[in-house]
């Protein structure tokens, strides 16, 4: 409650001041002193710990979801290409075994358009108690505010929305041939990068990131819906990516972020995960905390090194094919796949 009030009052700081350069997606929080004093956290936490057995996880065909879903070209509601890509994921995630469920509403964007959204979600183990929730947003973002140049058209997007979404159909398949002892939920969360670009932003404020996710949120795809623990994945498949550990994870759920960032450090990926703090992000998963009250967890690339935080081609036509490397979705793939099978 503490830390909500704390958000609201930076987000009124920052509704005041035009002149700060507001963010993304998703508004990661200005980095405070106290924010980053949070460190001390994880700082001690080892990462040498005895390695496990590596979980099956082909980032070829990761790879090749994330190119199939960029052949449909950008996956902005209200268009054929997010119509195409939703019947792919349920045809997949049916081949696959889960039962499927499809979540079609409509939500009004920021600019009072009303567009249509598919939330998909497949369910491995449906009867089972223990659940695990791991999800992802799909849509593209319909601008490039981030870019130089055609900043009003929409990103391809193979790391914001498509990475994260490949993942988790290649863990539908291999959860097919070796079945876990929980139950999974896969949840492909749409219109969550409908938020108003940049240039606009003189113009209506409000929250309109994550519209799906508010939506399931409220409409469960199951009465009483509940999960022990949630996973998000967002631009989890580009090049050199890093992971740190995102402060709205740390605040809900820090002793599950803590054993995920060590199952990829006994795992060999801790040149990805990287076990430092850093400041809190408004993503699907802080919906999911709040609404939800599900202790979710957010695997985002944060960047040292750009002005936003995030990564360079974040909300830029760079957000293409050029950036997939599969060493990435391995890292992110296997560390995932450790965490279900030993949850
Ligand atoms: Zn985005």
């Amino acid at each position: 409650m503490e830390q909500r009030m704390r958000l609201d009052s930076q987000w009124s700081k920052v509704n005041n001041k035009w002149s700060i350069v507001l963010f993304f997606l998703i508004f990661p929080f200005l980095m405070s002193p106290s924010c980053k004093t949070k460190k001390q956290d994880t700082s001690t936490e080892s990462t040498t710990a005895a390695t496990i057995t590596k979980p099956a996880f082909s980032a070829d065909s990761a790879y090749k979801y994330i190119q199939q879903q960029v052949d449909f070209g950008a996956r902005v509601p209200g268009t054929a290409a997010q119509q195409k890509c939703a019947t792919y994921f349920e045809q997949k995630l049916k081949q696959f075994g889960a039962t499927v469920y499809m979540q079609k509403t409509n939500v009004v964007v920021y600019n009072g358009k009303s567009v249509p959204c598919i939330n998909v979600i497949g369910a491995i183990n449906p009867e089972a108690k223990r659940r695990l929730l791991i999800c992802t947003h799909w849509d593209a973002r319909p601008f490039a505010d981030q870019d130089d140049s055609a900043t009003a058209k929409p990103i391809l997007a193979a790391d914001d929305g498509a990475s994260g979404s490949a993942v988790l159909l290649e863990i539908a398949r291999q959860l097919q041939q070796k079945n876990p002892e929980i139950g999974i939920d896969l949840i492909f969360l749409d219109v969550e990068d409908y938020g108003q670009p940049e240039y606009e932003l003189n113009k209506k404020q409000g929250d309109f990131y994550c519209l799906g996710t508010q939506y399931w949120c409220k409409n469960p795809h199951v009465p009483n819906y509940k999960a022990e623990n949630g996973i998000l994945l967002d631009m989890v498949g580009a090049k050199g990516a890093t992971f740190t550990i995102e402060g709205v994870s740390m605040q809900y759920a820090p002793t599950f972020n803590k054993q995920v960032w060590k199952y990829a450090a006994q795992l060999g990926w801790s040149n990805f995960f990287i076990n430092d703090v850093t400041d809190q992000i408004i993503d699907d998963h802080y919906y999911i905390n709040e609404l939800a009250k599900i202790p979710t967890i957010d695997i985002i690339y944060r960047s040292y090194t750009t002005r936003s935080g995030f990564a360079p081609h974040w909300h830029t036509h760079d957000d293409n094919m050029s950036i997939i490397d599969k060493t990435t979705l391995q890292a992110v793939g296997e560390t995932v796949m450790a965490t279900i099978y030993d949850f």
